[in-house]
């Protein structure tokens, strides 16, 4: 099957369903040819993101989402390395703090969202208000039923205000997790990766799918699609997320600003000083 990345991207409306995506998908791409793209994909990444700084008209804002131990630090780590750290900004969101839990879900969120000319990287975000909310019943059904429409509401105002979004689902087999946690506990430099609490929430597995499907499937509009991005191959999972990126940023078609009419022609060490 050959690789187009607008296979992975869930389309509003369509009939979704999480269980036919495999998670060790990778379209007969060879390891080889995708570690030799992501490279490619990286340097293309510092360009247009150079561009998209200097353009200072818009915003990029990238969602990752999945299972723990899906490669959601990975991912960010591989695929934004040339990224200047001006114009970038990481954001993790963990369990809210007693003062986030005073304001509405989304209060959190938005002061997150990346400025005009920035990329902006949610590592969990608001889908966590239907996820983690949902599978331990912190919020009656009630609350967290009505949160798809507000989720799209809010995604919809920052797409009408310039703000491009990107969800990527790292999407894990349950055998790939397990895989995974056992090298965090056999691993030193990993250990520190895995509590007690990864093994809990791994209980909840389908639990958590049903979630997940349910989430993508309201939540993937034209303004903000979803990506499911087959992760049990963590260098096809780096090749297709940075490939959706640098496709997404081709997409503005930016350009440099003209210098300022004051400042062109002038001869730096001349007489004529700019107005
Ligand atoms: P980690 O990503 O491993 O640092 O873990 C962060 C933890 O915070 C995860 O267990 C998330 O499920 C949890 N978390 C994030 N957002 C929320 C939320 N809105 N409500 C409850 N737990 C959350
Ligand atoms: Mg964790």
């Amino acid at each position: 099957m050959t690789f187009h990345a607008d296979k992975l991207r869930v389309i509003s409306g369509e009939s979704f369903s999480l269980k036919q995506h495999d998670a060790a998908e990778t379209f007969d791409i060879s390891k080889h040819k995708a570690e030799k793209e992501l490279k490619d994909h990286v340097k293309q990444l510092a360009e247009l993101h150079e561009l998209l700084y200097a353009e200072n008209k818009r915003a990029l804002l990238i969602v990752f989402q999945g299972m723990d131990a899906s490669g959601k630090d990975g991912t960010i780590r591989h695929v934004m390395s040339g990224v200047n750290p001006q114009g970038c900004t990481v954001t993790s969101f963990k369990q809210p703090s007693a003062k986030e839990l005073e304001h509405d879900f989304l209060w959190r969120i938005h002061a997150a969202v990346p400025e005009k000319g920035s990329i902006g990287i949610f590592n969990r975000s608001q889908y966590e208000d239907v996820l983690v909310v949902r599978v331990h019943g912190l919020v009656p059904k009630e609350i967290w039923q009505a949160r798809y429409d507000q989720i799209n509401a809010f995604e919809r105002i920052l797409a009408e205000n310039d703000v491009t979004i990107l969800k990527f689902f790292l999407h894990i087999s349950r055998d790939e997790q397990e895989k995974r946690f056992q090298q965090r506990v056999e691993d030193p430099q990993k250990n520190w990766k895995i509590s007690p609490a990864d093994f809990r929430e791994r209980e909840y597995w389908g639990e958590y799918q049903k979630a997940y499907q349910d989430a993508i499937a309201n939540c993937s509009t034209k303004e903000a699609p979803w990506y499911i991005i087959p992760s049990d191959h963590k260098w096809f999972r780096n090749y297709c997320v940075s490939h959706i990126i640098v496709r997404t940023l081709q997409s503005f078609h930016m350009r440099y600003p003209k210098a300022n009419p004051d400042v062109a022609g002038v001869k730096t060490g001349g007489k004529q000083t700019p107005r």
